[in-house]
């Protein structure tokens, strides 16, 4: 009702969405619900090729919006990336050493899909394991808590950052 007003009205006003950090590159749907968010090419790209850099970081603590860049470093990345969501199929790698996200190397891109990575290549430890609702049928993981949880076998099947590669081989003493 126009006709009334009361100071209530304005605590339910949503800010307007900051501008696209990738607008030629990144459609983002935001969803009211939470972790409904999510991130959609507007770009198709073959497989295995360079997405955009990744740019503007800053060092963090780890959350559940942060990623892992080193054994015990984590970053924020302070873009739309932030709304690619979880995937056991994922679209697209995060190179966290390299600093690129890629079209991942075995499927291409096409506009229009969600942009998803498959959060263990890089979190070692989630800050919140989550109960896995990615539709990727058999492939679908299950509960995502991060690499150190994972069987090698199924970590085998994704491409990992060096420092996932590197503590996988430690936990299996060298064998992996
Ligand atoms: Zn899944």
């Amino acid at each position: 009702m126009s006709t009334i007003t009361t100071t209530t009205t304005t605590a339910t006003e949503q800010p307007p969405p900051p501008p696209p950090t990738h607008p030629t590159l990144i459609h983002v749907h935001r969803s009211p619900i939470p972790f409904a968010s999510g991130a959609y090419s507007l770009v198709s790209l073959p497989a295995g090729s360079l997405f955009c850099k990744i740019t503007g970081t800053t060092p963090a603590r780890k959350a559940y919006t942060s990623v892992q860049t080193a054994r015990n470093a984590h970053i924020e990345l302070n873009s739309d990336l932030v709304y690619c969501n979880h995937s056991c199929a994922p679209t697209v790698d995060f190179d966290m050493h390299r600093m690129e996200v890629r079209v991942v190397a075995d499927r291409d891109l096409q506009a229009g899909d969600p942009l998803t990575f498959f959060y263990p290549q890089s979190e070692w430890e989630m800050d919140q394991p989550f109960q896995c609702t990615c539709g990727a049928g058999a492939r679908c993981r299950g509960v995502i808590d991060g690499a150190k949880k994972m069987d090698a076998a199924v970590l085998r099947e994704y491409w990992l950052n060096p420092h996932i590669e590197e503590m996988v081989r430690e936990r299996e003493g060298g064998s992996v």
